[in-house]
């Protein structure tokens, strides 16, 4: 399978994570890609650079007010008078009834939902390679390949149009997603992440014609809590183009494939023509999360599952923290997906 990578993410180390009030470094690393990366070559996986797209992709799910937040914000931040070395909010609007401000200090808290999405001084070369790995991978599946994989770091699935979170800053999944609707009229997402897809729901919450599918942790206990509930169904247009899959906590691979049953026969009748995966592997048991216990085995049912579609597919990596399974739960999951085609 052909790999999509470019090495600028290791420019982005982010270093504020703020765990029950306590600071501590990011667990969103760059030895994460280092090592799916390893194991892929490994694998024999044919690796190849994203073109340079530029903002093009990013600009059809974004809005220019927060690409141009993201591309700018480090370099200003930095000029302000004992900043730290990360643009880190202070505050967050309730958007309800808030007026966008010019301070810099405002825009942040406006266009970062949380403190795990700090902007270091190359996070925007970072995640605009991210979202270039996105769009080449969708460009190979558009030109026939009939499944490519995306190592794209940052993730991107808990970035909305306007707004990062989640260690997210473009949404490389819904990049994926509507660049192949230039040439399908349905398109259908399924994110395995262990966590909620939100920013990808809120992208295409008011559309039908991409279903948004996520199995995850129970958001009533898990990040990121306010989204991902089963009544969540769409809105306007999209009312029932939403199906979320909570799971309870710790749920082993019985349930979690028994989920991916339910996503499968939700997607089948919605007949999209192309499906992307938000492929994140931090639901594996070895995950230091801990949200579910899903085994190697059970990354490579999943995966033949989902090939078994028999859809053009961009996976798109999401989550997936160190531990000593995360490289070959890559591989377990590829292989799985190529054996079930
Ligand atoms: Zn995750």
């Amino acid at each position: 399978m052909k790999i999509v990578y470019s090495d600028k993410h290791a420019q982005h180390d982010p270093q504020t994570f703020i765990v029950r009030g306590v600071r501590q470094r990011s667990a969103e690393q760059p030895e994460r890609a280092t090592r799916l990366l390893a194991a892929a070559t490994n694998a024999k996986h044919e690796v190849i650079a994203p073109k340079a797209h530029g903002t093009a992709p990013a600009e059809t799910v974004h809005t220019p007010e927060y690409i141009d937040f993201l591309q700018t914000a480090a370099t200003e931040w930095a000029k302000l008078p004992g900043a730290s070395a990360e643009v880190v909010p202070n505050m967050h609007p309730a958007r309800a009834h808030a007026s966008y401000p010019k301070a810099l200090a405002g825009r942040a808290g406006w266009h970062q939902v949380d403190l795990a999405c700090p902007i270091g001084p190359h996070t925007w070369e970072a995640a605009l390679a991210s979202s270039e790995s996105a769009a080449t991978a969708a460009d190979l599946v558009l030109d026939g390949a009939r499944e490519a994989y995306a190592l794209c770091r940052p993730p991107g699935h808990h970035a909305y149009a306007d707004m990062a979170g989640g260690f997210c800053f473009l949404n490389n999944t819904a990049i994926a997603a509507q660049r192949l609707r230039a040439a399908h009229q349905r398109v259908a997402i399924l994110d395995v992440d262990v966590h909620h897809g939100n920013g990808t729901q809120g992208i295409f919450y008011e559309r039908s014609d991409v279903l948004t599918v996520s199995i995850h942790a129970d958001p009533m206990n898990y990040y990121p809590y306010y989204w991902g509930h089963a009544h969540e169904t769409g809105a306007g247009k999209g009312q029932g183009f939403n199906l979320n899959l909570p799971q309870p906590i710790g749920s082993g691979d019985a349930p979690w494939l028994a989920a991916g049953d339910s996503a499968l026969a939700r997607i089948k009748a919605f007949a999209p023509t192309a499906l992307v995966v938000a492929l994140g592997l931090d639901a594996s048991e070895s995950d230091p999360l801990q949200g579910l216990k899903v085994t190697g085995a059970g990354f490579h049912a999943m995966a033949g599952k989902i090939a078994g579609l028999g859809l053009p597919t961009v996976l798109v990596q999401e989550g997936g923290y160190l531990s000593d399974d995360l490289g070959q739960n890559l591989v377990r999951f590829l292989s799985g997906f190529e054996a079930g085609r």
